[in-house]
């Protein structure tokens, strides 16, 4: 079987994944891109200034990955397009990339938070880790480098102050991505920010993912930062200081918070001062 769709089958393709980006939220008014490979050099892409949600076949843009025009309609591919390229010329299994500015993956762009954190399986097996990756302006040839050294290890990746950008070995793997992207960036707002506690996994839970996500033939997505089963690891590198983790032997949590022994120590600190001055 060719390895590369038609051009009608990634054009109806790329509308379709457009109409679901735009329903969904992930772009307002023109943002966006989305492109597929169609022949080793050759791509199909979203041109510039339209909307994702009413997209027309017409207006696509055929382009080799040196970025020469082979055809278009009345309008240019955008400016954005060139992080696409990058990532085609990068890695040679990409067969599609999706880049959106969905709200939550947005905001963590925008705080500079990287979506690394273990704290469920799917996110971990089919997107991997997301770096957020230093601010440079949108169209400008900062992002293709700034992205470069991502390409291969990662399928994703978080551009600050800007937005999302997804790839895979198909253009829906691509999308489905940017889908679970927002996801888990909305679990790790939930967890994180508002119900303020999270059962990160644990780093045997975490290499077990990975093998299982090494067998599904996929060996990209980085190692999110899991939780360490010994104290004495908790400053490791990559490692999360996961104070809600343990749970005691009938399954409830443990809810000595780092405050709370802190708190703890300073109470024992005046009792062994006040009993110190009376004797
Ligand atoms: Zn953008």
């Amino acid at each position: 079987m060719d390895r590369f769709p038609g051009v009608y089958k990634a054009a109806a393709e790329i509308l379709d994944i457009g109409r679901r980006m735009y329903e969904k939220n992930f772009v307002a008014a023109n943002d966006g891109n989305i492109s597929c490979r169609i022949a080793e050099d050759v791509i199909l892409a979203t041109p510039t200034g339209v909307s994702k949600g009413f997209m027309s076949a017409e207006t696509l843009v055929t382009m080799r990955l040196d970025g020469t025009i082979l055809e278009r309609g009345d309008l240019k591919p955008s400016s954005e397009i060139k992080m696409h390229l990058r990532l085609y010329n990068e890695n040679p299994e990409i067969m599609g990339v999706t880049h959106a500015h969905p709200p939550v993956c947005t905001s963590y762009a925008i705080a500079g938070i990287s979506l690394d954190k273990a704290i469920y399986p799917e996110a971990l097996v089919n997107l991997g880790t997301v770096p957020c990756i230093h601010y440079e302006p949108p169209g400008s040839q900062g992002i293709p480098d700034s992205i470069a050294p991502y390409c291969r290890d990662y399928n994703a990746v978080l551009l600050a102050n800007h937005g999302a950008l997804s790839w895979g070995r198909s253009l829906t793997e691509a999308f489905y991505r940017l889908e679970a992207m927002e996801h888990y960036a909305l679990i790790l707002m939930y967890t994180g920010n508002i119900i303020g506690r999270a059962n990160v996994l644990s780093c045997d839970q975490v290499r077990e993912l990975v093998k299982i996500r090494e067998k599904l033939g996929i060996t990209s997505g980085g190692v999110p930062r899991c939780c360490a089963e010994t104290a004495a690891n908790l400053n490791d590198v990559g490692v999360d200081n996961c104070p809600f983790n343990k749970m005691n032997e009938t399954g409830a949590r443990n809810d000595k918070s780092p405050d709370t022994e802190k708190i703890a120590e300073i109470v024992r600190e005046v009792v062994r001062r006040v009993v110190k001055e009376r004797l």
